[in-house]
């Protein structure tokens, strides 16, 4: 069970895929996770890709293919994965066939609008990344992480600019792989205008139907 989770930022894959690697206990690699775990811990890599992920901008394709490879080199990845925001372009998605047959793209569609309002709201708590929304999934207590306490954060490529930004990339480089996985027959379109609780059944089910 190799899964992609295909969509726009803020259309809810990291979300989602929290829970079904948690139900199919299959990791979930999520490769903006990653990049920001490197700035995190000040690596090389990260100090390379910080200013590019702040403005909204793509990381080289090159780092980016190459960071993936490594991760699913990794033992916990052989019974399958779910790749969160990777491949973002044609070129990464041809790279991952040559380490990896993915077995289904599962694209979250929803509009703009509704883009805007959860990437406008989204807040993280930085040590762990576990995502909130102000008014969607709000913490118990406000600007406070419910595991952890920590203060809540907004990521600093959710500022509006930014947000901008990233939908413009999103259409140019990322759109284009909904053909190219809907001519390999993998493609899996999933409105995903919904509660999470029901984008989570119905992803469920696709996953369920597509492995039996
Ligand atoms: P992505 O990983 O696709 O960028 P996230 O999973 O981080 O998206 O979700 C973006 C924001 O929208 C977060 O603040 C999250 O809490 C919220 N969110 C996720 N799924 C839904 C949903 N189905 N309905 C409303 N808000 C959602
Ligand atoms: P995400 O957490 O998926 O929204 O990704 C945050 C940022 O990380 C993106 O805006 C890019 O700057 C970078 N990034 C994540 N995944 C990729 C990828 N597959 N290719 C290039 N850049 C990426």
């Amino acid at each position: 069970m190799n899964l992609i989770f295909l969509g726009p930022p803020g259309a809810g894959k990291g979300t989602t895929a929290v829970k079904i690697s948690d139900f199919f206990q299959i990791p979930h690699i999520s490769t903006g996770d990653l990049f920001r775990g490197h700035i995190k811990n000040q690596t090389e890599l990260g100090r390379q890709v910080k200013s590019i992920m702040d403005q909204g901008e793509l990381v080289p394709d090159e780092i980016t293919i190459e960071m993936v490879r490594q991760r699913l080199r990794e033992p916990d990845s052989t019974k399958g994965y779910i790749l969160d925001g990777f491949p973002r372009t044609i070129h990464q998605a041809e790279a991952l066939e040559s380490f990896s047959r993915p077995t289904a793209v599962i694209d979250f569609e929803l509009r703009d609008e509704t883009i805007i309002r959860r990437l406008s709201g989204r807040r993280i708590a930085p040590s762990s990344g576990r995502v909130y929304h102000i008014d969607f999934n709000p913490p118990k207590v406000e600007g406070r992480c419910d595991v952890t306490g920590e203060e809540l954060i907004q990521r600093p490529d959710d500022r509006p600019e930014a947000i901008q930004h990233r939908l413009k990339v999103y259409k140019k480089r990322t759109a284009p792989l909904i053909d190219f996985y809907r001519k390999k027959e993998l493609l899996f379109p999933l409105n995903v205008e919904k509660p999470p609780s029901e984008v989570f059944e119905e992803v469920k089910k696709l996953v369920q139907n597509h492995s039996s």
